[in-house]
């Protein structure tokens, strides 16, 4: 029989290993505490139990870990990780850090369906989905290399997080429930698959929501994001509506600003009025360029004009500092091992 790796059983799997091992049930408590609380990297680290329960249960199981295969730092201290995966593929995740808060920037699939005209990660194509615990083994690997706290997640690494739907929900879970992070510190990026969005309130309440809109009429999304010829923007805001927000939560809408192509005034103000009554904010993030790209960056002044449209028709807005980019790890420049 080949071996179970702990780090992949849910809470209930977890407790059915325990009692087929012949084991109480507090036994599953303190694994998992060990793999999640302390980290635990292997059974044998597991100092709680005693030398011979380790051996036993070595025997048929085992914690598999994360490979860091490189450890880039870029000039304003963002970091990327390349973690390669038990069959062979590899993904990336980000580290950030911002004043006070230090926000970790994880995978969801292998490469990605989407193929949005504008993102590297989309020219590799989709590989396959995250299981929960390679999508969660991303922060305990970070945590373990990394003294300083994480205080937020974002879900907007490689992939989109909502087709991979149930991969990601557990792994939402594990990072609440077994790590104890705040569901108010985790925000969930999505191209906008209507349909899960609403799901997803159901399931994992409470976390945010980032939206990536990237442009204010249909012709414009279709022709950077294909998705948008299934889920067109009335649909999806329609979607947005329907979210049962808590009082003082906002979902944040996502605007890449690509020049001559989403970025003129008439866009900000067709994006005000499809905004109306949703509490929102929008995070303008101008175009991070990468080999082979075929967009370009709209100068500063174009995006501030554009943000203070937004502001002056009351839509909080940020321009997104980009960080990372010499050593591609912002948005849209992911791309693992893959050639593309
Ligand atoms: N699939 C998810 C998460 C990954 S993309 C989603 O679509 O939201 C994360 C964010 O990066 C999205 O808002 C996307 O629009 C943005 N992005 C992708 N490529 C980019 C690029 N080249 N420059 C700037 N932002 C980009």
């Amino acid at each position: 029989m080949p071996k179970i790796n702990l780090k992949a059983l849910s809470k209930t799997e977890m407790k059915e290993f325990v009692k087929a091992q012949g084991l109480p049930d507090y036994r599953a408590r303190q694994i998992l505490h060990w793999i999640y609380g302390k980290r635990a990297e292997s059974i044998e680290d597991i100092t709680e139990l005693s030398k011979s329960l380790r051996q036993k249960l070595s025997h048929a199981a085992y914690i598999g870990n994360l490979e860091l295969m490189s450890r880039q730092t870029s000039k304003d201290g963002t970091e990327k990780f390349l973690f390669g995966l038990e069959d062979g593929e590899s993904i990336e995740s980000v580290l950030i850090p911002d004043e006070d808060r230090l926000t970790l920037c994880i995978s969801s699939q292998v490469g990605c369906a989407m193929a949005c005209g504008f993102c590297l990660t989309g020219t590799i194509g989709f590989k396959r989905n995250l299981q929960a615990h390679e999508i969660v083994d991303q922060i305990i690997t970070v945590m373990r290399i990394r003294s300083q706290g994480i205080t937020n997640i974002v879900l907007m690494g490689m992939g989109e997080p909502l087709l991979n739907f149930t991969g990601v929900v557990e792994a939402i879970h594990r990072i609440t429930e077994l790590m104890g992070f705040s569901k108010m510190r985790i925000t969930l990026s999505t191209c906008g698959i209507a349909p899960k969005i609403i799901e997803l309130y159901q399931k994992a309440p409470h976390i945010n929501l980032a939206i990536s809109l990237n442009a204010a009429t249909d012709d414009v999304r279709n022709r950077i994001m294909p998705i948008n010829k299934k889920y067109p923007i009335k649909v999806l805001i329609d979607a947005c509506r329907k979210i049962p927000l808590s009082p003082r939560q906002k979902i944040t809408f996502e605007y890449v600003m690509i020049d001559g192509i989403n970025d003129m005034p008439e866009d900000a103000r067709r994006l005000i009025g499809l905004l109306k009554g949703i509490p929102s904010k929008v995070n303008l993030i101008p175009f991070n360029p990468y080999e082979g790209s075929k967009f370009q960056r709209p100068s500063n002044d174009k995006v501030l004009a554009f943000q203070k449209i937004l502001i002056d028709g009351n839509i909080t807005s940020f321009i997104r500092k980009s960080k990372g980019q010499d050593i591609l790890a912002a948005c849209g420049q992911l791309k693992a091992r893959y050639k593309t």
